[in-house]
């Protein structure tokens, strides 16, 4: 293929058929690869989302820099405030007029409109007899490069930031503002990145799938996208590239953009896919096999209200129930009996069903202020998840405490599944499985980092479970940061090491119980649980449970729905034996559908 965003094309040729690179452009074919965020296949034309730069003046006017222009710099300076009110005004009146994250991405965007750093960065240049606009756009250029190099989500806020200023410059110039034009007809609707203005309107109806060529997992593209249920792919290179018109076929799933396919193939591809999306909003659980094969279908959740929600759909339990997200918004620690109340709280909304609880995964990308985080050039690398236990072992302590305070509210009795994440070696494990048995907490370990992984008919003997953590496991075996859209490529989780690590650590369980060892159970909870075609590889490598976004569960339970244990043995080997991530997918979507 001639995208260039593959792995055949940035190193080794080896796998790659003769001709694999040229002959699709004599066809008119030509494919993108990008990370994707929402399920889904769409195929209709493209419409570009364009955002003509806005030129001005940044040096300052000699009239305005003038030592009796004082009054002037001060009116200067009320014009700029005003134009940012009347955008931030805009947003938020756009904000109560919408709902959910729409609602809040937009309200969001009103604030930093109104963001008195930015107001006060930019008066200093008009202080300097620079013109509104100019000051404008120099003040964003600083606000964006200090983002960029903060990285991770502040960067994913870039396109907000350039967005108002261009709303800002339109309203000081007098000019329409820019936006996304009117859509009335299926389309797929490719940008740079939208911003949540752009979003906040779409019709779902029309738009059938959203491309950009920036933004991540975490960007409000993603998250307007999969609020509404739309197709997306982000972090698509070389997107600019794609012409307005361009009938092109959007996959969700894999990620991957095409365009000059058979319109025929194209169509059915995206009837098939509709096809799945009706099934799974009328799929009801309990999830098993076509021959009847029970799968343990769960939900991944943060609080005690994501897992009432969860509770009402068709998931069988909690696979994952993330305790900073619960924390993240709280300055100081809460007390072991207000933790009890939170942990009951989740334990509570499935009564007598299978609940694993993590314990505080802090750091890295998820800060939690009360956990002492030290300062580190590399947090992805440095003190998170149980490493917090170098600094101060009494926060898991209290933890584990109040775990085992909850676990007595329940009726059942039955013990309260708790796990650590970020596990390397053998004695974290020991220890932490020790301080839970000591308080009646059956010890489970996630396994995100290799080194478990590779070693784990070590640490079998000594949990009750484990659970797969696919994201950080992708991330560090792969040695690519999760947040990166320039790495979409290599953090996913169909990469061949990652497949042949998950494969390893459920046949190693599998063949513990076959020579008469206790049989531990093994999770995923990752992202890749919420694939519903890597859902089939990993009941293949002999997964026992699935853990997923609720909003995941029922494509996943559909799909798995329509194939025998049988055809999942023949996707896990199809999948360990590709040499790429897109030949492992492409080889399982092949056989499932029969292709
Ligand atoms: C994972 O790493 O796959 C995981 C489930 O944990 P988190 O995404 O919270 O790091
Ligand atoms: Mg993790």
């Amino acid at each position: 293929m001639s995208d260039s965003n593959s792995e055949a094309s940035s190193g080794s040729q080896q796998g790659q058929a003769p001709g694999d690179r040229w002959d699709y452009g004599d066809l008119g074919e030509r494919e993108w690869n990008g990370t994707g965020v929402v399920g889904g296949i769409a195929y209709a034309p493209v419409v570009r989302v364009r955002r003509e730069s806005i030129e001005v003046e940044t040096d300052p006017d000699p009239a305005l820099a003038a030592e009796d222009a004082e009054e002037r710099r001060e009116a200067e300076k009320t014009r700029l405030a005003a134009a940012a009110g009347a955008v931030a005004d805009r947003l938020m009146a756009r904000a109560q007029s919408s709902t959910g994250s729409s609602s809040e991405v937009l309200a969001a965007n009103a604030q930093l409109a109104r963001d008195r750093g930015w107001l006060k960065e930019a008066g200093k240049h008009v202080a300097k007899g620079v013109r509104a606009e100019g000051a404008a756009k120099l003040v964003t250029e600083k606000f964006v490069a200090m983002f960029a190099k903060l990285g991770g989500r502040q960067a994913e806020r870039i396109t907000d930031l350039e967005d108002i200023n261009a709303r800002v410059l339109a309203e000081l110039l007098g000019i329409p503002e820019p936006g996304v034009p009117e859509i009335s007809t299926h389309s797929v609707l490719a940008a740079a990145d939208l911003a949540p203005a752009d979003t906040a309107g779409l019709d779902a109806g029309s738009v059938r799938a959203i491309v950009t060529e920036f933004g991540g997992p975490t960007s409000h593209t993603s998250i307007i996208a999969r609020q509404l249920g739309i197709p997306c792919v982000v972090a698509v290179a070389g997107l600019g590239e794609l012409r307005e018109g361009a009938a092109v076929l959007v996959d969700g799933s894999t990620g991957t953009i095409r365009v000059g396919v058979d319109p025929a193939e194209a169509e059915s591809r995206a009837r098939a896919d509709a096809e799945l999306r009706a099934r799974a909003a009328e799929w009801t659980g309990p999830a098993e096999l076509a021959d009847g094969t029970p799968v343990d279908l769960l939900a991944n959740v943060q609080d005690g209200e994501s897992a009432r929600r969860a509770a009402q759909g068709p998931a069988q339990g909690i696979g994952l129930f993330r305790t900073e997200l619960a924390f993240l918004d709280r300055p100081e620690e809460p007390s072991v009996d207000e933790q009890a109340e939170m942990y009951a709280e989740v334990l509570e909304a499935f009564p007598g069903k299978k609940v694993v609880i993590r314990t505080l995964d802090a750091g890295s990308d998820k800060p939690v202020s009360f956990a002492g985080l030290p300062e580190e050039d590399n947090p992805a690398l440095g003190v998170r998840g149980l490493r917090l236990d170098l600094l101060d072992r009494g926060l898991l302590d209290r933890q584990l405490d109040g775990l085992a305070e909850a676990a007595k509210r329940l009726p059942t009795g039955s013990p309260v599944q708790v796990m650590a994440p970020m596990v390397a070696t053998v004695s974290e494990a020991e220890d932490f499985a020790a301080r839970c048995r000591d308080r009646g907490l059956s010890p489970g370990i996630m396994i995100e980092i290799p080194a478990a992984a590779v070693a784990i008919d070590k640490f079998l003997p000594i949990v009750d479970f484990v659970s797969i953590g696919t994201n950080d496991l992708t991330q560090y075996t792969m040695a690519a940061d999760r947040m990166s859209p320039h790495l979409a490529t290599l953090t996913d989780p169909w990469q061949p090491a990652v497949l042949a690590l998950v494969a390893h650590v459920a046949r190693a369980a599998e063949a513990r119980a076959a020579g008469g060892g206790s049989r531990v159970p093994v999770g995923v909870c990752g992202e890749a649980a919420a694939d519903p075609y890597l859902a089939i590889v990993l009941k293949g490598f002999g997964v026992t449970s699935l853990s997923a976004a609720a909003a995941a569960v029922p494509f996943v339970g559909a799909k798995l729905a329509e194939v025998t244990e049988e055809t999942c043995a023949a996707a896990a080997e199809a999948a360990l034996a590709a040499n790429s991530a897109r030949e492992a997918k492409a080889a399982v979507i092949a056989l499932v559908e029969g292709e």
